[in-house]
């Protein structure tokens, strides 16, 4: 097995370059530090924060010093709108083979038959695809019309008529209080104005997809678009299944990978639970449990690759070529049998999280997980997602809140936290450690009281009961320092 490229272990060749990237960060510190202290200050702060806590935010993780360095470079100085040797900028031929490498490490890798790279973030990406798939299946969308406008003063008449022009285009796809996306058709989001949207979401009793239901709400509201992928479900889904649906109804199925990717690319997800296949268009991010630099990716299948390639200028402007290259080295480590072992580590370890919660007395979304998601509710000790997302913090366990299915507290306080597994398992934590997170956090939420605002009841408030803080701290330390964040790396 080779060495993992972050943890590096003790194996060449990642202790190899221990070293050398420890020196270039140096140096390139001490460069920043000349033209604003402040910058280098709070780089250096920032990997000293990172090191210090138990970060199980899902859609987190650690690039490797390979990926990092690749982004610090001119290539961030080139413009290149267009595409791969059809740019409207001159002298592309360097950018040209930054983005046919990343392309071709994403082909392999997902086994696509067309992959851009182009896209700046995860929402780009989907935005990509929304327009990719309008292009290619809705006649004449007639957007010039509305050209003369900036999109900010669009009203709701203009939407309206934006979507009659579009032909009330519909998309379907899983509600976000089960786990969905705000890009997947929701109000604050621009996926939200630009469709019809409804959901569907997961059975009230097991907390599961529910494949009939969403079958049945495909039939009556024949979506374009039917959206599978999700930020906060802890479950696998099948998506044989749902291109099913999408064939039945004439829907496109468009998924959006940028939660499991990593799971995807490691061949933990196979047959039906991996997505590519099945899908029309994939979208994805490339830093959550993929491990790359902050990006988006997408996948078509051949009849929307044309619609996808012209992602810029509908979409985006130029591309941010140091990112491209990053993305490249980043998918390049994906498709290392070290990256396999990582990603079976990564969904083990969830397990284990999972279950040294459950036999603590704790009550997880779906009874458990299949992914590197864990959903906890936080009700039965009393509080809210937000009170126990602060208290938390407080013990140095960084998590988010999250909302659960029909949840009493609503979408800003929840009653949720959402822990995840990809980063801390980048640093080496195995079962035991898990399992030891999940004591810790149990710790935290039992010793964690609600309290009265001077004005009634809170949902934001709390008290964390003396020493609680310095238990965990110190508790966490041990399991961190025997778990070194980029090793060797001195600033
Ligand atoms: C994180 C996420 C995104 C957005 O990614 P950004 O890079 O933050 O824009 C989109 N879709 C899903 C399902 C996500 O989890």
């Amino acid at each position: 097995m080779t060495a993992d490229p972050v943890t590096a272990s003790s194996a060449a060749p990642g202790a190899e370059y221990a070293d050398t990237a420890s020196a270039a960060y140096q140096a390139a510190l001490q460069v920043i530090e000349s033209v604003e202290p402040r910058i280098a200050a709070a780089t250096r702060k920032e990997l000293a924060d990172q090191r210090d806590s138990l970060k199980l935010i899902a859609s987190e993780n650690y690039a490797s010093p390979a990926v990092l360095l690749t982004m610090g470079t001119w290539l961030s100085d080139k413009y290149a709108e267009g595409t791969i040797g059809h740019r409207f900028y001159a002298g592309c031929q360097n950018v040209d083979v930054v983005e046919s490498v990343a392309a071709e490490h994403a082909r392999e890798l997902f086994g696509a038959p067309y992959a851009y790279a182009q896209p700046h973030s995860g929402i780009d990406a989907n935005l990509v695809a929304f327009w990719a798939i309008l292009a290619t299946r809705v006649e004449a969308p007639g957007l010039a019309e509305l050209g003369a406008k900036h999109v900010n003063d669009l009203s709701e008449a203009d939407w309206e008529s934006l979507r009659n022009k579009l032909g009330n285009q519909r998309l379907l796809g899983m509600s976000l209080d089960a786990g969905g996306h705000l890009t997947h058709g929701f109000r604050p989001n621009i996926s939200g104005k630009m469709f019809h949207q409804r959901s569907y979401g997961t059975d009230p009793e097991t907390g599961l997809l529910d494949y009939d239901k969403l079958a049945a709400a495909a039939r009556e509201f024949k979506p374009l678009i039917l959206v599978g992928g999700y930020s906060a479900y802890p479950r696998r889904v099948n998506f044989a299944k749902l291109r099913e649906i999408a064939d039945e109804v004439g829907a496109t199925l468009m998924v959006d990978m940028a939660h499991f990717a990593g799971l995807v690319a490691g061949k933990v997800f196979t047959g039906d639970e991996n997505p590519v296949p099945f899908a029309h268009v994939t979208t994805t991010t490339t830093h959550k449990s993929l491990r790359g630099p902050r990006g988006g990716l997408v996948l078509a299948q051949p009849e929307y690759s044309d619609a996808v390639d012209k992602g810029c200028p509908m979409v985006l402007g130029g591309p941010l070529s140091h990112v491209m290259a990053a993305k490249a080295v980043a998918l390049a480590e994906a498709r290392q049998p070290s990256f396999q072992a990582y990603a079976q580590r990564v969904a083990d370890n969830a397990k284990s999280l999972a279950e040294g919660f459950l036999k603590r007395g704790a009550r997880l979304v779906t009874g458990g997980t299949d992914n590197h998601i864990v959903l906890l509710d936080v009700t039965s000790f009393g509080l809210t997602g937000r009170q126990a997302e602060s208290a938390l913090l407080d013990a140095g366990v960084v998590t988010n809140r999250n909302s659960i299915p029909a949840d009493p507290n609503g979408a800003w306080y929840t009653s949720g936290i959402r822990f995840g597994t990809p980063a801390l398992t980048t640093r080496g934590f195995g079962a035991a450690e898990f399992d030891r997170v999940a004591e810790l956090v149990v710790d935290v939420l039992n010793n964690t009281q609600p309290t009265q605002a001077s004005s009634g009841p809170s949902k934001a408030k709390y008290t964390l009961a003396d020493g609680t803080a310095e238990r965990i701290h110190a508790a966490s330390a041990e399991m961190l320092a025997a778990n070194p964040l980029y090793p060797g790396l001195t600033l």
